[in-house]
């Protein structure tokens, strides 16, 4: 058995939200002024039924019947088994992967464009606005605009607007407008190239700019879109684990002992995780890998704090583990992974110790990208790199250890658009960039005069 499929019919038709069952609860976006922030503070930045979705502590979400219909047009994504990955590593787990690269932007993120952009367009709007890193998300949400008729504006972080310009290129064939962030557009962007001319950007920059860029419309038909992080987000993306529980069904796979995707925002992490993370709070044993890069270690070094999601504080402050949000991590190629927070369900998941993170060395991800790549085929982003790291370690713990274990990933996406990186790694041009200490303490100020987040949890795991 190499793949599992299921039929158009068999796609789930609820989205899963764990905010229904976290152990503790969700602690409140708090607005500037430290006070919780009500629904309607929201609604210049997104429409009102996303927000309702974002504040939802409904356990299941019905899936709308028109945004399946797009969703067909690569779901259900298959689930594989890497017999091939198995044998060259000697294991005796057996590896199987959700391949999210299957979409037409590539990755997992179209889940979730389709998903917002069709509650825009009910909503009344006309045009979204949004920030990409690599630009994974920038052409997601472009390709959904693009079926459901609506005009997209990406601000793209500097840094990979010219390392990866093949992104770009598909945001224009689908019809969207991107530009490289910092802009001279908004005011955001305009500071920070006052301060920073050369900057390479960064996800909280690219932020700011578009948040502005779709408050400022005073005609009120354009709204933000983010690619994670909030509630919703994660919400549209658990298809992805509910999916993958059905395919294990099918073939007789009773037990998953590890799970494990690569966080920046979280979102394909807890597409995948979330619906076992459920399992493991009703009392299955499951081990919860979450992978980063030590270039930008927000889940392992990053304190559980209230901060902004931006570079401007324009966002709320939400609880979560952060790096400060004026954080701009080195140049690594795994562009997605490059932002100093992290969703807030993830992060009450670690604080809970429901989720285990883990963090990768550049270097140490590309030889794993590269075995992948000469045992199953596929190529995977930079960002899946970190996930197949940790497999690869999870499955040579298993053979130590003489068990069978059943490893399950999120194959996040294809690296199809990322050679340029992996012709660095040949070269041997590309180095590892752990976050010094000294450094970290630096931007971990920007806390200090903030609201603080209590670490709850109830010490069960
Ligand atoms: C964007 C991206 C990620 C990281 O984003 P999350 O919200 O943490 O999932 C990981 N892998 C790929 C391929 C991406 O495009």
């Amino acid at each position: 058995m190499i793949k599992v499929l299921l039929s158009e019919d068999e796609i789930p038709r609820q989205w899963y939200n764990l905010a229904a069952d976290l152990p503790s609860p969700l602690q409140p976006p708090l607005g500037p002024d430290g006070k919780p922030i009500s629904p309607d503070m929201l609604a210049p930045v997104f429409p009102m039924n996303l927000i309702e979705q974002e504040v939802s502590r409904e356990r299941w979400i019905d899936i709308p019947p028109e945004i399946l219909e797009i969703l067909y047009l690569w779901r259900p994504s298959p689930l594989y088994r890497a017999t091939r990955l198995e044998k060259a590593l000697g294991t005796p787990a057996r590896i199987y992967y959700k391949n999210e690269g299957v979409s037409p932007a590539g990755s997992h993120k179209p889940n979730t464009a389709v998903a917002q952009a069709w509650y825009n367009k009910q909503f009344g709007i006309k045009r979204i606005t949004t920030e990409t890193g690599a630009g994974q998300w920038g052409s997601a949400l472009a390709f959904a605009c693009c079926l459901l008729d609506l005009e997209c504006k990406v601000f793209m972080v500097r840094i990979s607007y010219d390392q990866k310009p093949f992104r770009k290129m598909m945001m224009q064939t689908w019809g969207a407008n991107c530009v490289p962030s910092p802009s001279p557009e908004t005011r955001a962007g305009r500071d920070m190239l006052a301060k920073s001319p050369d900057t390479p950007g960064s996800l909280g920059i690219a932020i700011s700019e578009a948040i502005e860029a779709a408050v400022s419309d005073t005609s009120g038909q354009t709204r933000y879109s983010l690619g994670s992080v909030l509630n919703h987000v994660l919400l549209h993306q658990t298809i992805i684990g509910l999916e993958a529980k059905k395919q294990l069904g099918k073939i007789n796979e009773k037990k998953v002992d590890v799970v494990i995707g690569c966080a920046g925002g979280g979102s394909n992490f807890a597409g995948l995780a979330f619906p076992f993370v459920v399992d493991k709070i009703n009392g299955a044993q499951i081990k919860v890998v979450a992978a980063e890069p030590t270039s930008c270690p927000t889940m392992t070094r990053g304190p559980f704090a209230y901060d902004f999601g931006d570079v401007a504080a324009t966002t709320p402050l939400l609880p979560m583990h952060t790096l400060g949000h004026n954080f701009i991590p080195a140049p690594i190629h795994a562009g997605g992974l490059r932002y100093h927070g992290l969703a807030p369900l993830v992060s009450q998941s670690i604080v809970e110790g429901l989720v285990s993170p883990q963090a990768f060395d550049q270097l140490d991800c590309y030889a794993a990208a590269v075995l992948w790549a000469r045992t199953e085929g596929f190529i995977p982003a930079p960002e899946t790199s970190h996930a197949i790291a940790a497999v690869i370690e999870q499955a040579k713990q298993a053979k130590e250890e003489g068990k069978e274990k059943v490893i399950l990933f999120n194959w996040s996406g294809h690296g199809l658009m990322d050679l340029l990186g992996y012709e660095k790694y040949f070269s041997g041009q590309l180095t590892n960039y752990v976050l010094p200490e000294g450094e970290l303490q630096e931007n971990l100020r920007v806390l200090q005069n903030l609201p603080k987040a209590p670490a709850n949890k109830t010490g069960k795991w």
